[in-house]
């Protein structure tokens, strides 16, 4: 039976595992076979081992990591998925599997901030060139294509700023001039939008975020297509990189209700936006007005939003704008997102990288919400309570 990947995330561990609901979890380093044949005919052919995996030792995952692999190779509808101990590890990953010295490497500019470490500031010592273009004027992204340009990398949306871009442009100007292509997905995951699908070459998601949904483990899968893969399995083999079973359990035990959940952030978040958007000091930063350039080009490839929005507040006391974070009672204070919780930061504007197209003016202001599964209607009324204390 063809059955969707809803069910599939349901029912993957009675596919790969039939003794219980749940899979095992198999720690291992050591993987033994029956007879040397057996061993040496799973390294020549790459067999699946009797639990389901086709690996020979530790390092290349157990057959808990095969299960969560197959469930979200399902969702990307890819090739093939590679699993990293974090999301930044994916990030790293798909970099590292295509940038060598000489290259040139073109970034989105409001990319996660680790990421523009790692290609402005780290990989320059190995030769490599970063590039940024605006999100929003792809003439940009054309005009700083140049013969060492090996590689794209798009976030979308941008990173804290929400920048909604035209994804399929990029790929045929990509595919135009011969330039590999990853995108950051880790705000929709594959279940509003399939970036390979689409055509990029490379898919990250961080799994710590709405994989896991319970802010209580950390993961990155790297989705990517059949033209990319030698190169990433070649790479992979050499990193290190391995996703420990037990926070893969975790995953599997997140995505089953990982679609549930989304469908809930999206109606508790459009709610909130409905609110928000009634208050003249908030532009909101979340594709929820219609007309506006960031709609259009969400509506285009996204069949859902997540519960992750922007604010930019305008006002002439930054002091005012932190006493309205700190007067939230429901949110609470700190790094990621995609749990089940309500979470709210104040951001300074160094804390988004040294933006090239990203203009704040000293009276705007930057706030960051994770709207939860909590009740809306309650949300709603903690943020009106605080949102008076902004001048
Ligand atoms: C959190 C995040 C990452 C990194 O994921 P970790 O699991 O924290 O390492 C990468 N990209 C985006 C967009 C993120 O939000």
């Amino acid at each position: 039976m063809n059955k969707s990947f809803k069910t599939f995330l349901k029912h993957t561990a009675k596919d790969y595992y039939n003794q219980s609901v749940n899979p095992p979890v198999v720690r291992a380093s050591t993987i033994i076979f029956k007879t040397m044949n057996e061993l040496r005919n799973t390294q020549a052919k790459g067999k699946k081992n009797p639990t389901g995996g086709h690996f020979d030792y530790g390092r290349q995952g157990t057959s808990t990591t095969y299960i969560l692999q197959q469930m979200l190779k399902k969702m990307e509808e890819c090739h093939h998925v590679f699993l990293t101990p974090t999301g930044f590890g994916s990030v790293f990953l798909s970099i590292f599997s295509i940038i060598r010295p000489g290259d040139e490497i073109l970034l989105a500019d409001p990319v996660y901030y680790p990421t523009r470490l790692l290609t402005q500031d780290f990989l320059k010592s190995f030769n490599v060139k970063t590039v940024f273009y605006n999100p929003h004027d792809l003439s940009t992204l054309k005009s700083k294509i140049s013969k060492k340009t090996k590689l794209i990398y798009v976030e979308n949306p941008g990173s804290n700023s929400f920048e909604f871009q035209d994804l399929s442009k990029i790929v045929s100007i990509a595919k135009k001039y011969n330039i590999f292509t990853a995108i950051d997905n880790t705000w929709a995951t594959p279940y509003f939008i399939k970036p390979i699908k689409l055509g990029f070459d490379m898919s990250i998601v961080s799994a710590t975020k709405y994989y896991s949904g319970h802010s209580d483990v950390m993961g990155g899968s790297l989705a990517v297509n059949k033209k990319v893969f030698k190169y990433v399995e070649q790479a992979n083999k050499i990193t290190g990189l391995r996703l420990g079973p037990d926070d893969a359990y975790l995953i599997i035990r997140g995505l089953r209700t990982l679609d549930i959940r989304l469908d809930k952030h999206q109606e508790n978040a459009k709610k909130v936006a409905r609110f928000l958007s009634k208050n003249k000091k908030i532009k909101l930063l979340y594709p929820y007005k219609k007309g506006s350039y960031n709609y259009k080009m969400w509506k285009k490839y996204y069949s859902g939003a997540s519960g992750l929005m922007g604010l930019k507040i305008k006002s002439k006391s930054k002091k005012s704008v932190v006493k309205f974070v700190n007067s939230l009672k429901l949110f609470g204070y700190g790094y990621s997102w995609g749990g089940f919780e309500s979470l709210a930061l104040q951001q300074e504007f160094r804390e988004l990288g040294d933006r090239n197209y990203l203009k704040l003016n000293k009276n705007e202001h930057l706030v960051r919400l994770h709207i939860g599964l909590e009740d809306p209607q309650d949300l709603i009324t903690d943020l009106r309570n605080a949102l008076k204390y902004i001048k």
